[in-house]
C-alpha cells in the first residue's frame, strides 16, 4: 500500500512539474521538430570547451526559444550553479 502511495505522489509531482514547465516542453518540442526536418540546425559542440558529447541546449531567455547555446552537461552544469 505505502508502495503505491509514493508512486501516486510522484505521478503527481511530475503531473505538475510538467505543468510548470509546459513553456520549456513546448518550445523543446518545437526545436525537435525543426531540428528532424532539417529546418534549425544547432552547434554540434560545446560552446565553451568543444567537446562533442552530451551536448545540451541551453537557453539563455526562454522568450527567445531560438536563442541558444549549446554546452556540454558539464559546462552547462556549472553556468547553471555559477547563475
Ligand atoms: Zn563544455
Ligand atoms: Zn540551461
Amino acid at each position: 500500500m505505502v508502495k503505491m502511495e509514493t508512486s501516486k505522489a510522484k505521478k503527481k509531482w511530475k503531473r505538475e512539474y510538467y505543468i510548470r514547465n509546459k513553456e520549456k516542453y513546448s518550445i523543446w518540442a518545437k526545436l525537435d521538430y525543426l531540428k528532424r526536418q532539417g529546418r534549425f540546425k544547432i552547434g554540434e559542440e560545446c560552446e565553451k570547451c568543444g567537446k562533442k558529447q552530451q551536448l545540451v541546449m541551453h537557453h539563455e531567455d526562454y522568450k527567445k526559444p531560438f536563442k541558444i547555446m549549446v554546452l556540454c552537461r558539464f559546462c552547462h552544469q556549472k553556468l547553471h550553479k555559477s547563475t
